[in-house]
């Protein structure tokens, strides 16, 4: 099907990186920086040239476009969905792509600073890809592989199927969505206007990946106060709330329940952020696991350790608020289990093995899924996200595409 195929998701890829995207969890606007819009706008001229005429950059920094039917059966809609913003831990200002054609397996040295090294000793993934061409940034900025990828691979999907009418589909919607890097990429979206009815992100790392569960996640608040005294006269008067929550972190499981002692099925308990004077203190944390029910034990256990901290200080006392962040996306999933099933057949069908892989993190997907849509997460080949040393095979976006033509031809197979 795609010997002859001239992939356009490179070339997409090398242009969609050079804009910045950098979201801002520091901005109270939505977008959270105007500059999202500029890829934006990009991408939905790229989109109406091609003949998605209804494609819309909508005030929020939302894309939706719609790639119509070309088959009599009734298929279900599926929309395909990546975020345009770039992490805000690196900057993503003057990406300067490189393409390492035929990459020997040694180390990248990034031109525009040497001491910038990515080694396969680091990341073995690297040795597998040995022989692809391996695109990099220059040294001083992150690539945006994450999600530039998937949405280099969703325009190359749509590209395949309007040259490919021989390729039978149902409606595919496009979903380009801002702020996902800072929790937010899924705030504003209009889900009647989405009018999808199953979806896939496509933000994984290792080709043949398919992501089909996210952690459970809560946030906890807790308020310490003490009694506010002149230090000078404070005897057995003064409380220092500042004590009491640094007596609550110590008290906190080191060897185990803490995401730098744990890893693969382990969830944790994890303080973020702690602020206040000596009258007041604020410590926030997050919970994880892949088990919903889990979260409340963890809480419990925090409780406890909140009680004994405050009542080691008489006089303090304590408030705790827990909210809800984002649940596992496979207790939706499970009840769908055809949209992971014919994913791991468009897999197979790219010629790859299926990884089955659980995300020890949220994505869209895992609240897309909540909100009626229930979206697993699929592989592009973008690999160590977040900084400098971001990289992505050509042959694996290529790969990726070959999965999302053949997930909707199985789509309207099975319909
Ligand atoms: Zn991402």
């Amino acid at each position: 099907m795609f010997e002859n195929y001239g992939f356009t998701v490179a070339e997409r890829f090398l242009r969609y990186v050079q804009v910045d995207t950098q979201s801002d969890p520091g901005s109270a606007t939505q977008p959270s920086t105007e500059k999202q819009k500029n890829l934006g706008r990009l991408l939905v001229k790229e989109l109406q040239e091609v003949g998605l005429a209804d494609a819309v950059l909508d005030e929020y920094g939302y894309i939706y476009a719609t790639l119509r039917a070309n088959s009599d059966k009734s298929v279900p809609v599926i929309c395909f969905c990546a975020h345009m913003d770039t992490a805000p831990d690196c900057t993503g200002q003057g990406v300067r792509p490189i393409v390492h054609s035929q990459y020997d397996g040694g180390d990248l040295v990034l031109p525009d600073d040497p001491a910038q090294v990515i080694s396969p000793r680091e990341h073995p993934y690297l040795s597998v890809r040995k022989g692809d061409d391996i695109i990099t940034a220059s040294g001083t900025t992150l690539l945006g592989a994450d999600d530039k990828a998937g949405i280099a691979v969703i325009m190359d999907t749509v590209h395949y199927l309007l040259a490919h009418p021989e390729v039978k589909h149902g409606g595919v919607r496009i979903l380009f969505t801002p702020d996902e890097e800072i929790g937010r990429g899924v705030n504003k979206l209009d889900m009647a206007r989405l009018g999808a009815d199953f979806g896939y992100t496509l933000d994984a790392g290792e080709r043949g990946t398919l992501e089909d569960e996210t952690f459970s996640a809560d946030a906890m608040t807790i308020t310490f106060h003490g009694v506010s005294a002149h230090p000078g006269y404070g005897k057995d008067k003064l409380v220092n709330a500042l004590k009491v929550a640094a007596a609550f972190i110590d008290s906190l499981p080191k060897a185990e329940w803490s995401p730098e002692t744990t890893d693969e099925r382990y969830g944790f308990v994890h303080p973020v952020r702690m602020s206040g004077i000596a009258e007041k203190a604020v410590v926030e944390l997050i919970i994880r696991d892949f088990f919903t029910a889990k979260l409340a034990a963890y809480e419990a256990h925090l409780r406890d350790k909140v009680e004994d901290a405050v009542a080691a200080w008489p006089g303090a006392s304590a408030e705790v608020v827990v909210a809800e962040q984002y649940r596992n996306m496979k207790e939706v999933l499970d009840q769908h289990p055809q949209v992971s099933e014919f994913a791991r057949e468009a897999i197979r069908r790219a010629g790859l093995e299926v990884r089955e892989s659980s995300a020890r993190g949220g994505t869209d997907g895992s609240r897309l899924s909540f909100m009626g849509l229930p979206c697993p997460n699929l592989f592009t080949g973008e690999m160590a996200f977040h900084g400098k040393h971001e990289f992505v095979s050509v042959q694996d976006m290529q790969k990726s595409v070959e999965t999302c033509v053949h997930l909707v031809s199985v789509w309207e197979e099975r319909s």
